[in-house]
Protein backbone atom coordinates (compact mmCIF):
# COMPACT_ATOMS: atom_id res chain seq x y z
CA UNK A 1 0.00 0.00 0.00
CA UNK A 2 1.10 3.46 -1.20
CA UNK A 3 0.70 4.89 2.58
CA UNK A 4 2.39 2.25 4.58
CA UNK A 5 6.35 2.99 5.29
CA UNK A 6 8.58 0.25 3.90
CA UNK A 7 10.80 -2.15 6.59
CA UNK A 8 13.76 -0.41 5.45
CA UNK A 9 12.68 2.93 6.28
CA UNK A 10 10.85 1.49 9.63
CA UNK A 11 14.15 0.19 10.84
CA UNK A 12 16.46 3.78 9.76
CA UNK A 13 13.88 5.32 11.43
CA UNK A 14 14.77 3.24 14.86
CA UNK A 15 18.28 2.67 14.10
CA UNK A 16 19.90 5.63 12.16
CA UNK A 17 21.03 8.36 13.96
CA UNK A 18 19.37 11.73 12.75
CA UNK A 19 20.39 15.00 12.43
CA UNK A 20 18.17 18.22 11.54
CA UNK A 21 18.58 22.01 11.17
CA UNK A 22 17.91 23.50 14.50
CA UNK A 23 14.92 25.35 13.22
CA UNK A 24 12.89 22.37 12.30
CA UNK A 25 12.86 21.06 16.18
CA UNK A 26 12.50 24.62 17.46
CA UNK A 27 8.83 26.49 18.52
CA UNK A 28 8.41 29.75 17.35
CA UNK A 29 8.50 30.23 21.36
CA UNK A 30 11.92 29.24 21.43
CA UNK A 31 12.87 30.68 18.44
CA UNK A 32 11.97 34.43 20.09
CA UNK A 33 13.66 33.34 22.98
CA UNK A 34 17.07 32.68 21.22
CA UNK A 35 16.71 35.91 19.31
CA UNK A 36 16.38 38.05 22.66
CA UNK A 37 19.52 36.30 23.78
CA UNK A 38 21.55 36.65 21.19
CA UNK A 39 20.74 40.41 20.75
CA UNK A 40 21.58 40.68 24.72
CA UNK A 41 24.81 38.32 23.90
CA UNK A 42 25.70 41.22 20.98
CA UNK A 43 25.27 43.65 23.66
CA UNK A 44 27.58 42.38 25.40
CA UNK A 45 29.97 41.49 22.77
CA UNK A 46 30.15 45.46 21.88
CA UNK A 47 30.61 46.42 25.89
CA UNK A 48 33.28 44.25 26.32
CA UNK A 49 36.14 43.10 24.23
CA UNK A 50 39.25 42.13 26.63
CA UNK A 51 39.66 39.56 29.36
CA UNK A 52 40.16 42.66 31.48
CA UNK A 53 37.23 44.87 30.37
CA UNK A 54 34.61 41.43 30.51
CA UNK A 55 36.19 41.06 34.01
CA UNK A 56 35.02 44.42 35.03
CA UNK A 57 31.60 43.98 33.21
CA UNK A 58 30.92 40.41 34.55
CA UNK A 59 31.70 41.51 37.92
CA UNK A 60 29.43 44.52 38.14
CA UNK A 61 26.60 42.17 36.47
CA UNK A 62 27.83 39.86 39.65
CA UNK A 63 27.45 42.21 42.17
CA UNK A 64 24.51 43.24 40.69
CA UNK A 65 23.01 39.61 40.79
CA UNK A 66 23.74 39.43 44.53
CA UNK A 67 27.37 37.67 44.09
CA UNK A 68 29.47 38.70 46.80
CA UNK A 69 33.71 38.18 46.97
CA UNK A 70 34.68 35.34 47.67
CA UNK A 71 36.78 35.40 51.49
CA UNK A 72 38.00 32.04 52.88
CA UNK A 73 36.22 30.90 55.77
CA UNK A 74 32.77 32.63 55.11
CA UNK A 75 29.65 31.06 55.92
CA UNK A 76 27.94 29.75 53.10
CA UNK A 77 24.83 28.53 52.37
CA UNK A 78 22.31 27.13 49.92
CA UNK A 79 21.62 29.92 47.26
CA UNK A 80 24.47 31.97 48.30
CA UNK A 81 26.49 33.52 45.69
CA UNK A 82 30.51 34.49 45.52
CA UNK A 83 32.95 35.47 43.12
CA UNK A 84 36.33 35.71 42.97
CA UNK A 85 38.03 38.20 40.36
CA UNK A 86 41.64 37.04 39.35
CA UNK A 87 44.11 39.63 39.21
CA UNK A 88 41.62 41.54 36.70
CA UNK A 89 41.77 38.91 34.05
CA UNK A 90 40.15 36.29 34.71
CA UNK A 91 36.71 35.49 37.15
CA UNK A 92 35.37 32.41 39.14
CA UNK A 93 31.53 32.49 40.38
CA UNK A 94 29.47 30.06 42.28
CA UNK A 95 26.05 29.57 43.47
CA UNK A 96 25.76 27.33 46.47
CA UNK A 97 23.88 23.98 46.08
CA UNK A 98 21.56 21.86 47.96
CA UNK A 99 23.42 18.70 48.03
CA UNK A 100 26.65 18.42 50.37
CA UNK A 101 30.07 20.44 48.64
CA UNK A 102 31.19 16.68 49.31
CA UNK A 103 29.03 15.64 46.01
CA UNK A 104 30.95 18.06 44.20
CA UNK A 105 30.48 21.14 42.22
CA UNK A 106 29.02 21.36 38.64
CA UNK A 107 31.67 23.11 36.14
CA UNK A 108 31.46 25.38 33.35
CA UNK A 109 34.57 26.66 31.76
CA UNK A 110 35.45 28.70 29.09
CA UNK A 111 38.11 31.31 28.17
CA UNK A 112 37.70 35.01 28.06
CA UNK A 113 40.78 36.04 26.21
CA UNK A 114 40.75 36.39 22.47
CA UNK A 115 43.44 36.22 19.42
CA UNK A 116 44.52 39.92 19.40
CA UNK A 117 47.43 42.21 18.98
CA UNK A 118 49.32 43.40 21.46
CA UNK A 119 52.06 46.44 22.28
CA UNK A 120 55.64 45.54 22.46
CA UNK A 121 56.88 47.08 25.83
CA UNK A 122 58.69 49.55 23.77
CA UNK A 123 56.03 50.47 21.10
CA UNK A 124 56.14 54.14 19.97
CA UNK A 125 58.48 55.36 17.13
CA UNK A 126 58.44 57.37 14.02
CA UNK A 127 59.55 56.26 10.87
CA UNK A 128 59.53 58.86 7.44
CA UNK A 129 57.25 61.26 9.49
CA UNK A 130 54.66 58.49 10.21
CA UNK A 131 54.09 57.50 13.82
CA UNK A 132 53.89 53.28 14.57
CA UNK A 133 53.41 51.24 17.57
CA UNK A 134 55.11 47.48 17.40
CA UNK A 135 53.53 44.64 17.89
CA UNK A 136 53.49 41.32 19.02
CA UNK A 137 50.66 39.02 17.93
CA UNK A 138 48.87 37.21 20.77
CA UNK A 139 47.32 33.85 19.90
CA UNK A 140 47.02 32.06 16.52
CA UNK A 141 46.07 34.08 13.74
CA UNK A 142 46.55 34.57 9.84
CA UNK A 143 48.49 37.88 9.86
CA UNK A 144 46.99 39.19 6.86
CA UNK A 145 44.08 39.50 8.40
CA UNK A 146 44.84 42.22 10.53
CA UNK A 147 45.97 44.13 7.90
CA UNK A 148 44.04 47.37 6.53
CA UNK A 149 40.91 46.77 8.91
CA UNK A 150 40.24 49.72 11.64
CA UNK A 151 41.29 48.80 15.02
CA UNK A 152 41.07 50.14 19.05
CA UNK A 153 42.98 50.28 21.28
CA UNK A 154 42.48 48.47 25.27
CA UNK A 155 43.93 47.61 28.06
CA UNK A 156 46.02 49.78 30.77
CA UNK A 157 49.70 51.87 31.86
CA UNK A 158 51.01 51.48 34.96
CA UNK A 159 52.72 54.70 35.84
CA UNK A 160 55.46 54.80 37.57
CA UNK A 161 53.79 56.70 40.38
CA UNK A 162 51.61 53.35 40.52
CA UNK A 163 48.57 54.82 39.25
CA UNK A 164 46.88 52.88 36.68
CA UNK A 165 45.29 54.45 33.46
CA UNK A 166 42.37 52.71 31.55
CA UNK A 167 42.63 52.80 27.52
CA UNK A 168 39.83 52.30 25.45
CA UNK A 169 39.73 54.06 22.32
CA UNK A 170 38.66 53.37 18.81
CA UNK A 171 35.04 51.55 20.01
CA UNK A 172 32.57 54.68 20.38
CA UNK A 173 31.50 57.27 18.25
CA UNK A 174 33.50 59.96 17.46
CA UNK A 175 36.39 57.62 18.76
CA UNK A 176 40.08 57.68 16.31
CA UNK A 177 40.68 54.03 15.10
CA UNK A 178 44.03 52.53 14.36
CA UNK A 179 45.06 50.79 11.20
CA UNK A 180 48.11 48.33 9.60
CA UNK A 181 49.11 49.13 6.17
CA UNK A 182 49.06 46.42 3.47
CA UNK A 183 50.78 47.37 -0.18
CA UNK A 184 48.53 48.04 -3.33
CA UNK A 185 47.98 45.22 -5.74
CA UNK A 186 49.44 47.40 -8.29
CA UNK A 187 52.96 47.16 -6.44
CA UNK A 188 52.19 43.42 -4.71
CA UNK A 189 54.06 41.46 -7.43
CA UNK A 190 56.93 40.31 -5.35
CA UNK A 191 54.48 40.25 -2.05
CA UNK A 192 51.94 37.89 -3.80
CA UNK A 193 54.57 35.56 -4.48
CA UNK A 194 55.30 35.02 -0.41
CA UNK A 195 53.36 32.10 0.82
CA UNK A 196 50.16 32.99 2.67
CA UNK A 197 51.73 32.20 6.06
CA UNK A 198 54.45 34.82 5.14
CA UNK A 199 52.23 37.15 2.87
CA UNK A 200 52.67 39.18 6.17
CA UNK A 201 55.23 39.32 8.43
CA UNK A 202 55.33 39.36 12.65
CA UNK A 203 57.38 42.47 12.03
CA UNK A 204 54.97 44.31 9.90
CA UNK A 205 52.01 44.05 12.03
CA UNK A 206 52.80 47.60 12.84
CA UNK A 207 49.85 50.19 13.71
CA UNK A 208 49.68 53.34 12.30
CA UNK A 209 49.09 55.96 15.22
CA UNK A 210 49.45 58.95 13.73
CA UNK A 211 51.39 61.65 11.43
CA UNK A 212 51.28 65.32 12.76
CA UNK A 213 54.50 66.91 13.61
CA UNK A 214 55.04 68.80 16.91
CA UNK A 215 55.87 72.51 14.83
CA UNK A 216 59.10 72.87 15.16
CA UNK A 217 62.00 72.90 12.40
CA UNK A 218 65.26 72.04 14.10
CA UNK A 219 64.34 69.24 16.40
CA UNK A 220 63.81 65.52 14.78
CA UNK A 221 61.19 63.16 15.88
CA UNK A 222 58.18 65.44 15.98
CA UNK A 223 55.99 62.96 14.95
CA UNK A 224 56.25 60.82 17.64
CA UNK A 225 57.00 63.83 20.45
CA UNK A 226 53.06 65.07 19.20
CA UNK A 227 52.18 62.03 20.06
CA UNK A 228 54.05 61.32 23.07
CA UNK A 229 52.47 65.21 24.08
CA UNK A 230 49.03 64.06 23.26
CA UNK A 231 49.54 60.61 25.34
CA UNK A 232 50.53 62.58 28.04
CA UNK A 233 47.90 65.48 28.14
CA UNK A 234 45.19 62.26 27.69
CA UNK A 235 46.66 59.96 30.16
CA UNK A 236 49.60 61.48 31.81
CA UNK A 237 52.35 59.11 30.90
CA UNK A 238 55.62 59.53 29.80
CA UNK A 239 57.31 57.00 26.86
CA UNK A 240 58.83 54.94 30.03
CA UNK A 241 55.42 54.02 31.19
CA UNK A 242 54.55 51.52 28.22
CA UNK A 243 57.13 49.40 30.14
CA UNK A 244 54.71 48.62 32.54
CA UNK A 245 51.68 48.27 30.25
CA UNK A 246 49.27 45.97 28.51
CA UNK A 247 47.98 47.64 25.45
CA UNK A 248 45.95 45.48 23.02
CA UNK A 249 44.84 46.29 19.61
CA UNK A 250 41.33 44.61 18.76
CA UNK A 251 39.26 45.10 15.72
CA UNK A 252 36.68 48.18 15.89
CA UNK A 253 34.11 46.40 14.48
CA UNK A 254 30.69 45.68 16.28
CA UNK A 255 28.69 42.30 16.27
CA UNK A 256 26.25 42.13 13.68
CA UNK A 257 23.59 40.10 12.71
CA UNK A 258 24.93 38.54 9.46
CA UNK A 259 22.59 37.49 6.31
CA UNK A 260 18.96 38.40 4.91
CA UNK A 261 17.46 36.02 7.82
CA UNK A 262 19.62 37.42 10.18
CA UNK A 263 20.44 34.23 11.32
CA UNK A 264 24.13 34.55 11.68
CA UNK A 265 26.26 36.85 14.50
CA UNK A 266 29.74 37.96 12.90
CA UNK A 267 32.07 39.63 16.23
CA UNK A 268 35.44 39.97 17.09
CA UNK A 269 36.38 37.02 19.91
CA UNK A 270 33.52 34.76 19.48
CA UNK A 271 35.85 32.33 20.32
CA UNK A 272 35.26 31.86 23.23
CA UNK A 273 33.33 34.61 24.81
CA UNK A 274 30.16 32.86 21.97
CA UNK A 275 31.05 30.14 25.38
CA UNK A 276 31.62 32.40 28.31
CA UNK A 277 28.44 34.77 28.29
CA UNK A 278 25.90 32.06 27.97
CA UNK A 279 27.69 29.63 31.02
CA UNK A 280 27.58 33.48 32.65
CA UNK A 281 24.08 33.79 31.52
CA UNK A 282 22.73 30.15 32.34
CA UNK A 283 24.79 30.27 36.19
CA UNK A 284 22.39 33.44 36.66
CA UNK A 285 19.06 31.68 35.86
CA UNK A 286 19.86 28.59 38.19
CA UNK A 287 19.38 30.76 41.72
CA UNK A 288 19.48 27.32 43.72
CA UNK A 289 21.21 24.55 41.98
CA UNK A 290 21.27 20.90 43.41
CA UNK A 291 24.77 20.90 43.24
CA UNK A 292 26.76 23.66 43.63
CA UNK A 293 27.19 25.38 40.28
CA UNK A 294 31.09 26.82 39.43
CA UNK A 295 31.68 28.81 36.49
CA UNK A 296 35.06 29.94 35.67
CA UNK A 297 35.96 32.30 32.87
CA UNK A 298 39.25 31.79 32.72
CA UNK A 299 42.55 34.25 30.66
CA UNK A 300 45.32 32.96 28.64
CA UNK A 301 43.48 30.30 26.43
CA UNK A 302 45.13 30.93 23.52
CA UNK A 303 48.80 31.11 24.21
CA UNK A 304 48.49 27.90 26.27
CA UNK A 305 46.90 28.47 29.17
CA UNK A 306 50.33 29.52 31.26
CA UNK A 307 50.53 32.27 33.48
CA UNK A 308 48.59 32.83 36.75
CA UNK A 309 45.30 34.00 35.33
CA UNK A 310 45.43 30.77 33.16
CA UNK A 311 44.32 27.68 33.56
CA UNK A 312 47.39 25.78 33.96
CA UNK A 313 48.21 27.67 37.39
CA UNK A 314 46.44 26.67 40.54
CA UNK A 315 43.57 29.19 40.99
CA UNK A 316 40.86 27.04 40.41
CA UNK A 317 42.17 24.38 42.42
CA UNK A 318 42.87 26.61 45.50
CA UNK A 319 39.23 28.58 45.06
CA UNK A 320 38.20 24.57 45.05
CA UNK A 321 39.85 23.77 47.69
CA UNK A 322 39.46 26.97 49.92
CA UNK A 323 35.72 26.25 49.29
CA UNK A 324 35.36 22.89 50.10
CA UNK A 325 36.83 24.14 53.84
CA UNK A 326 34.57 26.34 54.06
CA UNK A 327 32.11 23.36 54.35
CA UNK A 328 34.84 21.53 56.84
CA UNK A 329 35.08 19.46 53.69
CA UNK A 330 38.60 18.05 52.09
CA UNK A 331 39.01 20.03 48.50
CA UNK A 332 40.96 16.77 47.15
CA UNK A 333 37.33 14.80 47.66
CA UNK A 334 35.34 17.74 45.85
CA UNK A 335 37.22 17.94 43.09
CA UNK A 336 37.23 14.07 42.25
CA UNK A 337 33.60 14.29 42.76
CA UNK A 338 32.97 17.53 40.40
CA UNK A 339 31.54 17.45 36.96
CA UNK A 340 33.04 19.61 33.96
CA UNK A 341 31.64 21.27 30.60
CA UNK A 342 35.10 22.76 29.11
CA UNK A 343 33.31 25.45 26.79
CA UNK A 344 35.30 26.38 24.05
CA UNK A 345 34.28 26.87 19.96
CA UNK A 346 34.83 24.39 17.79
CA UNK A 347 35.07 24.69 13.91
CA UNK A 348 31.71 24.64 11.85
CA UNK A 349 31.91 22.61 8.88
CA UNK A 350 32.50 25.43 6.10
CA UNK A 351 31.06 24.14 2.32
CA UNK A 352 33.53 26.51 0.66
CA UNK A 353 36.49 24.69 2.54
CA UNK A 354 35.35 20.55 2.86
CA UNK A 355 38.50 19.13 2.55
CA UNK A 356 39.84 19.96 5.94
CA UNK A 357 36.83 18.19 7.73
CA UNK A 358 35.47 14.64 8.05
CA UNK A 359 31.61 15.03 6.89
CA UNK A 360 30.27 12.00 9.69
CA UNK A 361 32.43 13.80 12.56
CA UNK A 362 32.06 17.48 12.32
CA UNK A 363 30.05 20.34 13.36
CA UNK A 364 27.34 21.96 11.65
CA UNK A 365 25.92 25.08 11.93
CA UNK A 366 22.81 25.53 13.54
CA UNK A 367 22.92 21.42 14.60
CA UNK A 368 23.37 23.08 17.98
CA UNK A 369 25.63 23.26 20.79
CA UNK A 370 29.07 20.61 19.94
CA UNK A 371 30.19 17.85 21.95
CA UNK A 372 33.64 17.10 21.45
CA UNK A 373 34.60 13.50 23.64
CA UNK A 374 38.55 14.52 22.78
CA UNK A 375 40.76 16.74 20.90
CA UNK A 376 44.57 17.24 20.47
CA UNK A 377 46.57 15.93 17.17
CA UNK A 378 48.78 13.41 15.41
CA UNK A 379 47.26 10.36 17.54
CA UNK A 380 44.97 12.42 20.25
CA UNK A 381 47.89 13.69 21.69
CA UNK A 382 47.26 16.74 24.33
CA UNK A 383 43.58 15.27 24.37
CA UNK A 384 42.09 14.21 28.43
CA UNK A 385 39.82 11.93 25.95
CA UNK A 386 36.67 11.84 28.11
CA UNK A 387 35.32 8.49 29.57
CA UNK A 388 32.41 7.20 27.54
CA UNK A 389 30.23 6.76 30.81
CA UNK A 390 30.84 10.49 30.95
CA UNK A 391 30.21 11.24 27.85
CA UNK A 392 26.97 9.36 28.14
CA UNK A 393 26.14 10.79 31.33
CA UNK A 394 25.96 14.29 29.72
CA UNK A 395 24.31 12.99 26.43
CA UNK A 396 21.22 11.85 28.87
CA UNK A 397 21.44 15.27 30.51
CA UNK A 398 21.41 17.17 27.66
CA UNK A 399 18.58 15.05 26.08
CA UNK A 400 16.63 15.13 29.07
CA UNK A 401 16.95 18.64 28.78
CA UNK A 402 15.55 19.22 25.03
CA UNK A 403 18.89 20.35 24.08
CA UNK A 404 19.56 20.55 20.46
CA UNK A 405 23.41 18.97 20.49
CA UNK A 406 25.82 17.28 17.56
CA UNK A 407 28.92 15.96 17.93
CA UNK A 408 32.63 16.46 16.38
CA UNK A 409 35.92 17.05 16.05
CA UNK A 410 38.20 19.67 15.21
CA UNK A 411 39.46 18.75 11.37
CA UNK A 412 40.11 15.26 9.83
CA UNK A 413 42.75 13.32 11.36
CA UNK A 414 46.91 14.53 10.85
CA UNK A 415 44.44 17.93 9.28
CA UNK A 416 45.83 19.89 12.21
CA UNK A 417 44.15 20.48 15.14
CA UNK A 418 43.81 22.06 18.66
CA UNK A 419 43.57 22.13 22.34
CA UNK A 420 41.13 23.41 25.42
CA UNK A 421 41.46 24.18 28.51
CA UNK A 422 39.46 20.34 29.23
CA UNK A 423 42.69 18.32 29.92
CA UNK A 424 44.00 20.88 32.92
CA UNK A 425 40.56 20.54 34.48
CA UNK A 426 40.52 16.59 33.96
CA UNK A 427 44.08 16.78 35.46
CA UNK A 428 42.68 17.82 38.77
CA UNK A 429 40.43 14.21 38.31
CA UNK A 430 37.17 16.28 37.58
CA UNK A 431 35.53 14.43 34.61
CA UNK A 432 35.59 16.40 31.86
CA UNK A 433 33.95 17.10 28.40
CA UNK A 434 34.62 19.88 25.59
CA UNK A 435 31.42 21.21 24.37
CA UNK A 436 30.89 24.53 21.92
CA UNK A 437 29.76 26.66 19.16
CA UNK A 438 30.63 25.88 15.75
CA UNK A 439 32.58 28.88 14.31
CA UNK A 440 33.50 29.87 10.82
CA UNK A 441 36.28 32.17 10.71
CA UNK A 442 38.30 30.94 13.55
CA UNK A 443 40.72 33.29 14.46
CA UNK A 444 39.99 35.85 12.22
CA UNK A 445 38.93 39.73 12.83
CA UNK A 446 35.45 39.06 12.33
CA UNK A 447 34.20 35.65 13.19
CA UNK A 448 30.77 33.82 12.60
CA UNK A 449 28.42 31.25 14.45
CA UNK A 450 24.74 30.89 13.71
CA UNK A 451 22.68 32.30 16.69
CA UNK A 452 20.48 28.87 17.54
CA UNK A 453 23.76 27.39 18.04
CA UNK A 454 24.46 30.06 21.00
CA UNK A 455 20.73 29.37 22.16
CA UNK A 456 21.91 25.52 22.34
CA UNK A 457 24.67 26.45 24.15
CA UNK A 458 23.11 28.29 27.10
CA UNK A 459 20.86 25.52 27.28
CA UNK A 460 23.31 23.39 27.39
CA UNK A 461 24.82 24.97 30.41
CA UNK A 462 21.75 25.55 32.38
CA UNK A 463 20.90 21.92 32.39
CA UNK A 464 24.03 20.89 32.91
CA UNK A 465 24.36 23.71 36.26
CA UNK A 466 20.43 21.94 37.13
CA UNK A 467 21.64 18.44 37.08
MN1 LIG B 1 38.90 28.94 22.28
MN1 LIG C 1 41.04 30.03 20.07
Amino acid sequence: MANEKSEAKTLKEQLFATQKHAVQRMTEEELTLCNSFCDDYMNFMNTAKTEREITTFLTDELEKNGFVPFQYGMKLKAGDKIYLNNRGKSVILATIGTAPISEGVRLCAAHIDSPRLDMKQNPLYEQDEIGYFKTHYYGGIKKYQWTAIPLSLHGVIVRKDGEKVQVRIGEDAGDPVFYITDLLPHLATDQMKRSLAQGIKGEELNIVVGSMPFRDDKESNLVKLNLMKILNEKYGIIEEDFLSAELEAVPAFPAKDVGFDRSLIGAYGHDDKVCSYPAFRASLDVPTPTHTSVVILTDKEETGSDGNTGLCSSYLKYFLMDLAECFGENGRHVMSASKCLSADVNAGFDPTFPEVLERNNCAYLNHGVCVTKFTGARGKSGTSDASAEFVGEIRRILDDGGVIWQTGELGKVDMGGGGTVALYIANLDVDTVDIGVPVLSMHAPYELVAKTDVWAAYRAFKVFLES
